[in-house]
């Protein structure tokens, strides 16, 4: 099947699924290091590896997931994700994606997607018993979504991860392992952010590569 994003004046375009979830996979892969040495500095060193064997495995059931209506392909997707990654950010991820599903229409308009995701948010705040400004991917998913809201066009939706992720540096962790450092996790980058900002991009160049 195929979902449909918007542009900035509300036109719709059509995006293969399966192009989407390759280009999550790759970017995750051409940054497992990263992500590694990054939860290396204020946790126990595997979410690069947590999200690369996630993501791997969903690629590898790219096709079953692309050929269900979007709704399904994203439960189905977010399950793969807490079955795989493992961790913290494996349940967490794995809601996102699950409740991103499960508030998403077949066919979203931009205004649709922005609400699911947003409820989506409030998901993964809920099973993680935590809330903006605690040095996490929700500090990450929050102002992307407030982008959303603003009818900011993909690529500045991206940059407003990426300096979403920036931001969580001087944070101090008050959820997941980085917390146990007190204020020794200031000064780093949160790992779980700094994968929401590696998908965001992927995601938007991916559909902006083929509109
Ligand atoms: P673990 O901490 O179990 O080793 P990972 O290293 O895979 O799991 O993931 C760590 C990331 O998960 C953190 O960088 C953070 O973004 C996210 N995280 C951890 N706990 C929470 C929480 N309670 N709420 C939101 N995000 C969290
Ligand atoms: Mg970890």
């Amino acid at each position: 099947m195929s979902t449909e994003t918007l542009d900035k004046t509300g036109t719709m375009d059509k995006v293969d699924l399966k192009t989407l979830i390759s280009a999550t996979a790759d970017t995750i892969a051409a940054h497992a290091d990263e992500l590694t040495a990054l939860d290396q500095a204020i946790g126990d060193g595997d979410h690069g590896l947590n999200m690369k064997r996630g993501f791997e495995a969903v690629r590898t059931e790219a096709e079953a997931f692309a050929a269900k209506p979007l709704p399904e392909a994203l439960k189905a997707i977010g399950t793969k994700l807490v079955m795989t990654v493992g961790g913290a950010s494996g349940p967490l991820f794995g809601t996102l994606f699950m409740a991103l599903g499960k508030e998403i229409s077949a066919e979203p308009d931009r205004a649709s997607l922005t609400a699911a995701f947003g409820k989506a948010i409030e998901a993964v705040a809920a099973r993680g018993k935590s809330q903006v400004g605690q040095k996490t991917m929700l500090d990450v998913l929050q102002p992307v979504h407030d982008a959303l809201l603003q009818g900011k066009t993909g690529l500045e939706i991206a940059d407003v991860a990426d300096s979403a992720a920036d931001a969580t540096v001087p944070m101090k962790a008050l959820r997941g392992r980085a917390s146990f450092l007190g204020d020794r996790s200031i000064g780093h980058m949160d790992a779980g952010g700094r994968s929401v900002a590696l998908l965001v991009r992927a995601v938007v160049e991916s559909i902006e590569g083929q509109a």
